[in-house]
């Protein structure tokens, strides 16, 4: 590991494809890397050009790992993603050593369930904050919900579900919905069918979770497309939730990707 003032670089350990278009991986982290669950890191490739590109991350894994794990699109034509999806096992990346992000849990208070959106690879947050103990210990239920266009983009399904056999998590894991929907594709009776804006809309979220979504009980964290943020936020505004603020808890925590 070499390192400048502001990054240091890291090596490439373990890749996964889970479809033509999304990957994963996992890097070396510098011992001094410090992050709270669901903050993002900015991570830099070396260019056509020979220039540095640096784009923003979340981060999947946990923050007591020895690891850290990033899960990707690839963009065609994207100065970064269409760089990176060339690295290989034992290439570098350059990691900033500073941490980023307000998605994180502290941002609330109270609350009986926590509902985590995500479109695509906005999912990456919430896989690190549902590693951590006090998610599980802190709230009644967690609804996860990951919408995609098609289901062979439902990536990390068993990782999921392995909460039930995880040592740690296994007497917690009851507390966990994983709700699957899909936008494009034909689905079985266990996914969703649908955006998430439009099973918020008419109430098809909340019945097939079988919990409301209210300011007593929901804490919400939004992640990943900016349509889906931003129409998401809006209909939850609506409802009488507000934005947790610094210093100001809320009921909502946001993240637009782009
Ligand atoms: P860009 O020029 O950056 O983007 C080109 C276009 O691609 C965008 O205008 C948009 O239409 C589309 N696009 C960009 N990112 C995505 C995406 N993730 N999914 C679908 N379409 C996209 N990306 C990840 O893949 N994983 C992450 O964990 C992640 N975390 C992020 C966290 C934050 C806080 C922010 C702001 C962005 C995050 N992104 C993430 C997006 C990421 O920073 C880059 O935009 C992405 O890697 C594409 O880079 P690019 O240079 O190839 O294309």
């Amino acid at each position: 590991m070499n390192t400048s003032d502001k990054y240091t670089i890291e090596t490439i350990t373990e890749m996964q494809t889970w479809a033509a278009n999304l990957f994963s991986f996992k890097t070396t982290r510098n011992p001094a890397y410090r992050f709270i669950a669901g903050q993002f890191a900015r991570l830099g490739v070396t260019g056509d050009g020979g220039e540095l590109v640096w784009r923003a991350y979340s981060i999947c894994s946990a923050p007591y790992d020895d690891f850290l794990e990033f899960y990707s699109i690839v963009v065609p034509d994207g100065a970064f993603t269409s760089r990176l999806a060339q690295l290989k096992v034992g290439d570098q990346v350059l990691l900033e050593k500073k941490n980023y992000g307000y998605l994180t849990t502290d941002r609330f208070e109270c609350g009986k369930d926590l509902w985590l959106l995500s479109t695509g690879t906005g999912l990456a947050p919430f896989l690190s904050i549902l590693q951590e103990f006090d998610t599980w210990e802190n709230y009644e239920n967690i609804v996860l919900v990951h919408s995609v266009r098609y289901r062979h983009e439902l990536a990390y399904q068993e990782f999921i579900h392995s909460f039930k056999e995880n040592e740690l998590f296994a007497e917690y894991a009851h507390k966990l919905h994983y709700v699957q929907t899909v936008t494009r594709d034909q689905t079985p009776p266990s996914m969703l069918n649908g955006r998430i804006t439009t099973l918020l809309d008419n109430g098809g979220l909340e019945a097939h979770v079988g919990l409301p979504i209210n300011q007593e009980r929901s804490r919400i964290m939004i992640c990943g497309n900016p349509d889906m943020v931003q129409e998401t936020r809006q209909l939850l505004l609506d409802r009488g939730l507000t934005l947790s603020l610094r210093g100001k808890p809320g009921h909502l925590a946001v993240e637009n990707y782009w």
